[in-house]
C-alpha cells in the first residue's frame, strides 16, 4: 500500500515506487488516495481529479492499482483502518505499507501508530532532500534482509534506498501558479489533464474555498521532529505562518493578541474557534504538522482529550483553539487585552 494525496501524482512518486516494486519483486502496489492528508494542507484538486490523475499515471503499470477506499469512507479515514481492511481481505499475505522517509519524523503522531506493525510491514523509501532517519519507535523492528521481510505478513521495517527523484507536489503546484514549466516532473498525460482542467493555476481552487471543516481529517498531533534542525523565525513570522495555517484549516474568528508587554511566557496569543471537537483537533494537529514541516516546531499540545479546547505552544506564540461556548466563557481576548492588563496592574498597585 502506498498512500498519498497525489495532488498531483508526479514522477517522484512513480519512478521511486516503480524501482521499489521491481527491486523488491512486489506483486501488486495499491495507490491509496487520501481524502484529506493527515499531515498536509488541504488538497487543491478535487478527489475525482486526483483519482483521475492516479488512474492516468498508472495505466502503463499493470501491477499498480489506484484505490479509492479512503475517499469512499464517510468518516475520518486512517492508514490503520485501511491496513486492517486489507488484512481482512488477505489474511496470510505479506502486506507492506510504503512511506517516504519525509514522514518518519511525524510517524509517532499518527492515529494508532503502535498498531500498524501488528497488521503490516513498513517499507521506508528514501526521499531525496529529506533525512533518512527511522523514527525511534520503529528502530527495533528494522530488518535488513528483504527476503526475510517478504516472507512475513507483518511486524518488520525495511529501508529501501530509492533512486533520488527530487520532485514534490508542492513545488509543482507552486510552479504552475507562477506559470513555470513542470512538464519534466509529470507523466505527459497527467500534465495534459492538469492543463485541460486548469489545475493549480492559482493558490486556492474553488473546491478549496468551498471545503467545510467536516472534510478536514486528522491524525493525532505531531511530536517534536527529531531529525530536522529547527529554523529560526521571529515571532511576527511565526504569527503569520500560524494564522495562514489556521485559515487553511477553516478555523473561525481568528484573533491575534500582542501580549509581549504583559506576559513573560510568549509574545503573541492567537485565539480561534472550532466548530466541533474533531474540528478543534484537526485545526491544531494540522497546524502543528504543517508548520513542523516548514521548520517551525511546536513545544507541545494540550487539551486534546478535553473536546472543548486545544492549546498549541510554539514558544513565542501560543495558540488556543476553542469551541465557541468555551471561548466566551474564558474570554481570553479580554483577559489578555494589554489595556485591560495594564489597568488591572494599576489597580492592584493602588490597593
Ligand atoms: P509534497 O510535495 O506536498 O510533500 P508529496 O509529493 O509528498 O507532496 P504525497 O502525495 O503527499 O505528495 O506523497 C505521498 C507519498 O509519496 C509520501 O509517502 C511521500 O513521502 C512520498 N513521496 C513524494 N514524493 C516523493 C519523492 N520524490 N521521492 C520519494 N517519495 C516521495
Amino acid at each position: 500500500m502506498f498512500g498519498g494525496t497525489f495532488d498531483p501524482i508526479h514522477l517522484g512518486h512513480i519512478q521511486t515506487v516503480a524501482a521499489l516494486q521491481k527491486d523488491l519483486k512486489i506483486d501488486q502496489i495499491r495507490w491509496v488516495l487520501s481524502a484529506q492528508p493527515p499531515h498536509r494542507e488541504q488538497p487543491q484538486a478535487s478527489i475525482e481529479q486526483r483519482l483521475s490523475m492516479l488512474e492516468i499515471a498508472l495505466v502503463d503499470f499493470p501491477n499498480m492499482v489506484s484505490d479509492d477506499i479512503e475517499v469512499r469512507r464517510d468518516k475520518a479515514s486512517y492508514t490503520i483502518d485501511t491496513l486492517i481492511h486489507f488484512r481482512q481481505s488477505y489474511p496470510e499475505a505479506s502486506i507492506n505499507l510504503i512511506v517516504g522517509s519525509d514522514i518518519m519524523a511525524s510517524f509517532n503522531s499518527w492515529h494508532r501508530y503502535e498498531e500498524i506493525l501488528n497488521v503490516a510491514n513498513i517499507i521506508v523509501m528514501h526521499r531525496a532532500g529529506y533525512p533518512n532517519d527511522i523514527n525511534p519507535v520503529l528502530q527495533d523492528a528494522i530488518t535488513e534482509d528483504w527476503s526475510e521481510v517478504i516472507k512475513t505478513a507483518f511486524g518488520n521495517v525495511f529501508v529501501y534506498a530509492a533512486p533520488p527523484v527530487p520532485i514534490s507536489a508542492t513545488q509543482i503546484r507552486k510552479a504552475i501558479a507562477k506559470a513555470s514549466d513542470v512538464q519534466d516532473s509529470l507523466n505527459p498525460d497527467v500534465y495534459e489533464f492538469i492543463q485541460q482542467n486548469h489545475l493549480y493555476v492559482s493558490a486556492k481552487s474553488p473546491e478549496k474555498q468551498t471545503e467545510t471543516h467536516e472534510n478536514i481529517m486528522i491524525e493525532s498531533p505531531v511530536q517534536a521532529d527529531f531529525s530536522a534542525a529547527p529554523i529560526q523565525f521571529d515571532s511576527e513570522q511565526q504569527v503569520q505562518m500560524i494564522v495562514e495555517s489556521l485559515e487553511d484549516n477553516k478555523a473561525l474568528d481568528i484573533k491575534v493578541l500582542n501580549i509581549s508587554e504583559v506576559a513573560s511566557f510568549a509574545d503573541y496569543m492567537v485565539v480561534a474557534t472550532g466548530t466541533s471537537s474533531t474540528h478543534l483537533r484537526a485545526i491544531s494537529g494540522n497546524t502543528v504538522r504543517e508548520l513542523s514541516r516548514k521548520g517551525l516546531k511546536s513545544i507541545g499540545e494540550e487539551g486534546l482529550d478535553s473536546n472543548e479546547w486545544v492549546l498549541a505552544d510554539f514558544g513565542d506564540v501560543v495558540v488556543h483553539v476553542m469551541r465557541q461556548e468555551v471561548r466566551e466563557l474564558y474570554d481570553l481576548e479580554k483577559l489578555w487585552d494589554p489595556e485591560v492588563r495594564k489597568a488591572l496592574a494599576e489597580e492592584s498597585k493602588k490597593s
